[in-house]
This record gives structure tokens, C-alpha cells and sequence, in this order.
């Protein structure tokens, strides 16, 4: 990290699931407050501390260091009882998280109506369906849009906090009277439900923009987290196939409620290769058998789902496009040591569709599907990089690879992660 002044943002820069968690992990070393700016539960982040495993969905991981605090913008929807069932988790495991959470009073809820009607939805769409993970972020932000949301100040007043629950069902009922399930909301039960975590929730409310200026003006850094990735981005991902939100760099300033002038750097997570879960296109991805070995190397199951992910070569158009829309200062590159074994390797870096040469992402899902990547053939390196620290440990086909991936990228890489464990990292320049 530079020293310069302000917040950095981490940013996946393919379609998630980059190992955002490890990297926030290793940087939330040199922060003092970590806070994440928008999805909701459908991030899992998984990070490895010694031998044991934590997969957080929602509160940051910067909270398996010593008195960072991690925070919830306004730009998150908010499950409090999943977000307090981690918590205490956390406390059970011996991490002091309920001193160092708090939320934004702007944050939206996402309530258990919401996840109804996410999987009733996407029921409905039969042969059409977009891939949602059924957690209720779609619905959520559709309430936040339609300004029918609820957010963490809005309990305050209880009573008119109730009246709102009790509308929201009648709502949310006419609703799933339209999509063929039988399902309905107990108003009564909802609003039960969320009065038992009211007072919990409002003790933890805090104002995320005040707190991350006055800390960037008294001279702290504070990370700026991003679930799922810019090619998933409401605007700038392969839209419908996205998730409800601006995962982007932009989305960061929004998500937390500081300017974009409070950013001083944007890193983007990528991984050596390329994965996406659920549908949508994926121009890079493999053949079998070579599909199964990545996906076994690497693991590539959805922390959250356990979906198995879709797995492809490295896509230098789509990490082009990435630095450019968030304005990428570096990469972190992760899962290098996924690749050891691999004799030989390929980078797309255009792709040909509609009779053209395309070198910028196309935002046309046609030309997308028609999409035939032209790559650049590496050779392998086929050696262990687990026990690399420093860049010159890395073997020299390796040493190419990523410098071939700066080229084609135009941002430096700053950081290369070859393992789970937190000490397998490589910064690179230090
Ligand atoms: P995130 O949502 O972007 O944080 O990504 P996930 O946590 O869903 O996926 C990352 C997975 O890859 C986790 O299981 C990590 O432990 C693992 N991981 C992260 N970095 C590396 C790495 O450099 N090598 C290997 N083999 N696994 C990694």
C-alpha cells in the first residue's frame, strides 16, 4: 500500500469470488477501519488465519485483526439476523467483534420477505433465471430503488417502524400472490421478528461517512470493500447477468457516504485465471476435462452456495475494461499456485466477434455470446509457488506470465497471492 492519504478501495475485478477476503486480510494489517460499501449476504469471503477457517458473509474480514473496526456503508443491505447470528460467532471463537462492528443508520434491511420473494422470482423464470443466490439482494435494492425500503434509523421509531413491516407484507403478499406460490408473510411474526433485534441493531448504528472522514483527517487509512466483482456491476457488468448493485470503484465513495476525492487508491482483485458463477457469459471458459481439473486445483465452489463455479483462461480484455471503469492504481493477482502444475498457458487478449477485432468489452450480450477470444500461448512453469514471499522466488515462466498480465493490463501488480494462508503473499516492490 502507498502512503498516500485517504481511503483504498478493493475491488474484484472479474465476476467475484477473486479472493477479495484474502487480500482485504492482508491489507487490513496497515488500516485502522475496514467497511464495505455495498451487496449484502451473498458474499462469502472466506480467509484462512493459521488452521482455522472463517467464511464471513457479511461483516468484513478486517475483523479477524486486532482493534480494526469494520463497518457497514449505507450502499449495503443489511440481513441483521444473519449479520448477528456471525457475530456472535465471532465472540464465540474469541473475537471481540461486538466492540468493533456498527452499521450505517442509511443501510437498507434485508428482511425474510425479501428472500421469499428472490426465490420465488426466480422460480418464475423457469429456463430464464438469472442465477440469484436466493438471499434476497435483488428484492432488497428493488425496495431501495422503489423508495419503499426500510432502513437501520428507520427502527428507531418503533411504532412507526411496525406500521411499515405491517404495509410491507400486505405488499410483499399481493406480490407472491402473482408469482404461483403458496407462501405468505405473517405480518405478525415479521414484525416480531425484527423488534427482538431492534435495540441490538440500533446500538450498533453508526454515521459511516462522518467516521471514515474524521479518521481519513486524522491521518488513518481505511479499506473500502466491494463484494462480488466489476463485471457483475448493476451498470458495468453483463447486464442482466449482475448483481443489484455498483460493485465498481465509483460505488465505493457512494456506498460508504464520502466523495470520490477521499479515494487515494483503487486495487483490483483478480484471479490467474478466470471463474463466474451461474449464467451469463464467460468468453474465456474451458473445455472439459479441463474445466473439472481447474475447478478441483482450485477449488472453485461457491463459498456461500457450494455451486461449482464456471472456470476459464486469463481474460486480459475483461481486466482492461475492470482498470479502466474503476480506475485500477494496482492488482493484487491471486491463486498463481492453482496453476503450477499447468505445462503451457493462454491469455486471451482481444476477441473476435461480428466480423470485428474487439479489444474493449463489448456492453452487447449478443456480440458477447458470439465472442471468440484470440490468445497469447505462455509457457507453464510447472513448479510449486506455494513458498514464494518474494517476487524474485517466483519462477521465471511465472515471473513472465504476471509480467505479460501488466502489460496487457496497464496497472502494476502489487501484490501476488500463491495459498490460502495469510503469510502466502507476495508484495511485490517491497
Ligand atoms: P472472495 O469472495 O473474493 O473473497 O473470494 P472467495 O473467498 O469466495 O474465494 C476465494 C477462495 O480462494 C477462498 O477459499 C480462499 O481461501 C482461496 N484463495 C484465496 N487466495 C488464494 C490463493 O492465492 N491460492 C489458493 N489456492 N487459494 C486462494
Amino acid at each position: 500500500m502507498t502512503g498516500k492519504n485517504g481511503c483504498v478501495v478493493i475491488v474484484g475485478s472479474q465476476w467475484g469470488d477473486e479472493g477479495k477476503g484474502k487480500i482485504v486480510d492482508v491489507l487490513a494489517e496497515e488500516v485502522e477501519i475496514v467497511a464495505r460499501y455495498q451487496g449484502g449476504a451473498n458474499a462469502g469471503h472466506t480467509v484462512h488465519v493459521g488452521s482455522e477457517e472463517f467464511i464471513l458473509h457479511q461483516i468484513p474480514s478486517g475483523i479477524l485483526h486486532p482493534d480494526r473496526r469494520c463497518l457497514l456503508g449505507n450502499g449495503v443491505v443489511m440481513d441483521p439476523f444473519q449479520f448477528f447470528q456471525e457475530m456472535d460467532k465471532l465472540t464465540a471463537r474469541g473475537i471481540d467483534a461486538a466492540a468493533r462492528v456498527g452499521v450505517s443508520g442509511r443501510a437498507h434491511l434485508l428482511l425474510s420477505y425479501h428472500k421469499l420473494l428472490d426465490r420465488a422470482a426466480e422460480q418464475r423464470r423457469g429456463a430464464g433465471k438469472i442465477g440469484t443466490t436466493g438471499r434476497g439482494i435483488g428484492p432488497a435494492y428493488e425496495d431501495k430503488v422503489a423508495r419503499q425500503g426500510i432502513r437501520v434509523a428507520d427502527l428507531r421509531d418503533a411504532a412507526r417502524a411496525e406500521e411499515r413491516l405491517r404495509a410491507a407484507a400486505v405488499r410483499v403478499n399481493e406480490r407472491l400472490s402473482l408469482l404461483d406460490t403458496d407462501e405468505r408473510v405473517d405480518a405478525d411474526a415479521l414484525v416480531a421478528e425484527v423488534m427482538g433485534i431492534r435495540e441490538r441493531l440500533l446500538g450498533i448504528m453508526v454515521d459511516t461517512g462522518r467516521v471514515i472522514h474524521d479518521a481519513i483527517r486524522a491521518g488513518e487509512r481505511v479499506l473500502l470493500e466491494g463484494a462480488q466483482g466489476a463485471l457483475l456491476d448493476v451498470d458495468h457488468g453483463t447486464y442482466p447477468y449482475v448483481t443489484s448493485s455498483n460493485t465498481t470503484a465509483g460505488g465505493a465513495a457512494l456506498g460508504v457516504g464520502v466523495g470520490p476525492t477521499a479515494i487515494a487508491e483503487v486495487y483490483g482483485v483478480v484471479k490467474a485465471y478466470t471463474t463466474r458463477v451461474g449464467e451469463g457469459p464467460l468468453p474465456t471458459e474451458f473445455d472439459s476435462p479441463m474445466q473439472e481439473q481447474i475447478r478441483e486445483l482450485g477449488g472453485e465452489y461457491g463459498a456461500t452456495t457450494g455451486r461449482p463455479r464456471r472456470c476459464g483462461w486469463f481474460d486480459a480484455v475483461v481486466v482492461r475494461y475492470a482498470a479502466r471503469v474503476n480506475g485500477l492504481t494496482g492488482l493484487a493477482v491471486t491463486k498463481l499456485d492453482v496453476l503450477d502444475t499447468l505445462p503451457e498457458l493462454q491469455i486471451a487478449v482481444r476477441y473476435q466477434a461480428g466480423g470485428e477485432s474487439l479489444e474493449d468489452f463489448p456492453g452487447d450480450l449478443g456480440l458477447l455470446a458470439e465472442a471468440q477470444p484470440e490468445y497469447e500461448t505462455m509457457q507453464g512453469w510447472e513448479s510449486s509457488t506455494a513458498d514464494a514471499r518474494r517476487w524474485e522466488d517466483l519462477p521465471a515462466a511465472a515471473q513472465a506470465y504476471l509480467r505479460r498480465i501488466e502489460e496487457l493490463t496497464e496497472v502494476p501488480i502489487r501484490y501476488v497471492s500463491v495459498g490460502t494462508r495469510r503469510d502466502q503473499i507476495i508484495h511485490v516492490g517491497r
